[in-house]
C-alpha cells in the first residue's frame, strides 16, 4: 500500500498543512487529518480537491483533536462544556492517536502543522505566564513540523512566546531525532519556512510587512507559495531524505542567510 500519512493542523485551503496534504497526495499517500475542534464543521465543507494531475484528493478521515489537552482528564469544565466542543467526541491527543490504531492501524508519516499564541500579538516582556505556556503548549510538536525563523533571530511583533515556542520546537526537534531514531527508526525534522498568508498569520497582525521585507531582502525575490513548503514537506517524508533527521530545513526562498537588508 501507499504511506499514510497524518497532518496536524488543517482547517482552511490556505494554510502549510493543507499544500503539505496536497504535495502528500500528489506523491501517492493517503491523507487522514486533525482540525482543532472548534473549526471541524466549517472545513469539513472542503471535502475534496484537485490535484497538479487533475484527479481529486481524497482525505480519507478527519479526526477533531485538540493539541494541548492529552485526555479527558486534562480538559477544564468550561471546555467540556463549550458548545463548539461538546458537539464531537474523542478530540485529545491521545484518543486522536488510539482511534486511527482503530481504525488504521498504524501511520508512516506525522506532519505537525499548527501552532497557537493567544498573546502573539503582545511584545514577550508584557506576556502572561498562561499565555506563554499557552503558547509553547500548542506550538512544539513532531515529526516534521513547521517553524519560523524568530526562534533563533530576533523578530519584533512574534510575540506571546511564540519565539520561544519555536525554539523549544527546535530544540525538541534535535533530542526527538536522537532518541526517536535510535528506538524506532523514526526521522524527525522541521521546516522553517518564510512568510505566507494564512489565517494563522493574519491574526499575528504583520505579515503582509514580512512578505515584502522578504520580497526586497531575499536571495530569490518571488512570493513563497504554500506549495513549495509542501512540495519540501513530501521530499522530507519519503525515502529521498533517508538520512535527514534532527534537521531544520529552510524553505523562505534563502532570506535565512542574509545578514543585512539591502
Ligand atoms: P494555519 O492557520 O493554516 O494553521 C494553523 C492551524 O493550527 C489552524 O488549522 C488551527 O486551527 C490549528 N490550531 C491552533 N490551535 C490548535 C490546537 N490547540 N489544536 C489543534 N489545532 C490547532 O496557519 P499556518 O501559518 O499555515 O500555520 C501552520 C504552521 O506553520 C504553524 O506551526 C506556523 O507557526 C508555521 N509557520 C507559519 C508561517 C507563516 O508565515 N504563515 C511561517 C513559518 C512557520
Amino acid at each position: 500500500r501507499g504511506k499514510r500519512a497524518f497532518i496536524a493542523g488543517v482547517a482552511d485551503d490556505n494554510g502549510y498543512g493543507w499544500a503539505i496534504a496536497k504535495s502528500l497526495a500528489a506523491a501517492g499517500a493517503e491523507i487522514l487529518v486533525g482540525t482543532w475542534v472548534p473549526v471541524t464543521l466549517a472545513y469539513l465543507n472542503l471535502g475534496l480537491l484537485r490535484l497538479p494531475d487533475g484527479s481529486l484528493m481524497e482525505i480519507t478521515k478527519v479526526y477533531p483533536m485538540d493539541a494541548v489537552f492529552d485526555n479527558p482528564d486534562d480538559v477544564p469544565e468550561d471546555i467540556k462544556a463549550n458548545k463548539r466542543y461538546s458537539g464531537s467526541l474523542n478530540w485529545t491527543v491521545q484518543e486522536v492517536a488510539e482511534s486511527v490504531k482503530q481504525d488504521f492501524g498504524s501511520i508512516d508519516i506525522l506532519i505537525h502543522s499548527l501552532a497557537n499564541g493567544p498573546e502573539v500579538s503582545k511584545p514577550l516582556l508584557e506576556t502572561s505566564r498562561n499565555g506563554y505556556l499557552a503558547a509553547l503548549s500548542a506550538s512544539s510538536g513532531a515529526s516534521i513540523s513547521l517553524t519560523y525563523i524568530a526562534s533563533e533571530r530576533i523578530i519584533p511583533g512574534y510575540g506571546g512566546g511564540m519565539s520561544s515556542a519555536k525554539s523549544a520546537l527546535e530544540s525538541d526537534t534535535r533530542v526527538l531525532a536522537f532518541e526517536a531514531g535510535r528506538k524506532h527508526n523514526i526521522r524527525v525534522n522541521t521546516i522553517s519556512a518564510g512568510p505566507l498568508r494564512s489565517r494563522a498569520a493574519k491574526a499575528i497582525g504583520f505579515i503582509d510587512m514580512m512578505i515584502d521585507y522578504s520580497s526586497a531582502n531575499a536571495p530569490l525575490q518571488k512570493e513563497l507559495s504554500a506549495e513549495e513548503v509542501g512540495n519540501a514537506a513530501a521530499f522530507l517524508a519519503s525515502p529521498l531524505a533517508s538520512a535527514i533527521t534532527g534537521a531544520v530545513v529552510y524553505v523562505d526562498n534563502g532570506l535565512n542567510a542574509m545578514g543585512v537588508g539591502v
